[in-house]
């Protein structure tokens, strides 16, 4: 049998509600824990709790440190199922999806419903990820997401529900497999991404979403702030208005990256406007366009990519040229 290793972190999968007040919360004792016999069955399961934290505390801090727990226990198992909130979820799962470097199914999974509250699907992910975990077609994939009978990449996958228990999707290109009673099924195989094994996480990168109206002052704001980055949720294809150009120029010209995406959920950002704040403009004062990814994820592939380099050419290659 495989040997897997369900490392906790928090969220919802790790609360319990109180039956009196509805309110829920994390609990002395993990609710998953000594259910193990349930997973069992499929593969040979040990358990860690690295973090107890609701998922808005978790830090790219708290990424790395996990990052580095996988790695000094890569060779001791077959693969990892990471429990963790929903609500940054997406954003962790992407981390470790750029700076572990291992062909090893890692598996993130959460749940809408903690263990006690009706219709939980805190058991059913935990078992769900475990049996993808020990699928050989998990391997090679990057880490994967598992939730509500789907396998999403981490590079695509999204919340985008509150509350719903199929809330995560991967708006661009769907899931890339399902889980079935019987099998966990792969329909779609994934291109490589790059690996970026880091030690540090020390930069400072903002993100801000473009809405009409917008003025340079909020990014002037920015620049008192000496960011190391700044990534922008742009206007369709990737345009801004025009108020903010002259901004936009003055932390380019301080060699400051700009990573210019969408605040559309699908699509492309490409250089097709050249009016004021259009994206051919932005383009050519330097901004960065890059595809297949939310603003919290680009900001998260920039706090990464900057601690490899500063380089504004190095840069453009990994997040123009890369697939995410
Ligand atoms: N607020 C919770 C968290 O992210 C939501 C969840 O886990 O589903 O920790």
């Amino acid at each position: 049998m495989k040997k897997i290793l369900i490392i906790h972190t928090g969220g919802t999968i790790s609360m319990l509600e109180d039956k009196t007040t509805g309110k829920v919360s994390i609990s002395n004792e993990h609710p998953l824990s000594g259910l193990v016999d349930y997973v069992n069955t499929y593969a040979v399961v040990e358990e860690r709790i690295e973090f107890s934290l609701p998922s808005p505390q978790i830090t790219p801090e708290h990424m790395l440190s996990l990052a580095n727990t996988i790695n000094q226990l890569l060779n001791m198992y077959d693969g990892f199922v990471i429990t963790h909130g929903t609500d940054t979820l997406e954003e962790t799962a992407y981390f470790l999806s750029l700076v572990l470097d291992t062909e090893k199914p890692i598996i993130v999974t959460g749940a809408m419903r903690s263990y006690n509250e009706i219709g939980s699907d805190a058991l059913y992910n935990l078992i769900s990820s475990v049996r993808v975990a020990i699928s050989k077609d998990a391997r090679k994939k990057g880490v994967l997401v598992v939730m509500n009978d789907e396998i999403h990449p981490a590079s695509n996958v999204t919340k985008t529900s509150t509350s719903n228990i199929a809330t995560f999707q991967s708006p661009q290109y769907g899931p890339i497999g399902i889980i079935t009673k019987e099998k966990v099924l792969f329909h779609h195989s994934l291109l490589p991404g790059n690996a970026y094994p880091i030690t540090s996480l020390t930069k400072k990168v903002y993100l801000l979403t473009a809405v009409s109206g917008m003025k340079g002052d909020i990014i002037q704001a920015i620049r008192y702030l000496k960011p190391d980055g700044l990534v922008i949720e742009g206007l369709g294809q990737g345009n801004l208005p025009k108020d903010v150009v002259d901004e936009i120029k003055l932390l380019i010209d301080s060699s400051i990256p700009i990573i210019l995406v969408s605040r559309c959920y699908q699509g492309v950002v490409q250089p097709t406007y050249g009016y004021d704040g259009g994206g051919r403009q932005l383009k050519d004062m330097g901004v960065i366009f890059t595809n297949g990814l939310t603003g919290p994820k680009a900001r998260i592939k920039l706090l990464v990519a900057l601690e490899k380099t500063n380089d504004m050419n190095v840069l453009k290659k990994m997040f123009e040229e890369e697939i995410n």
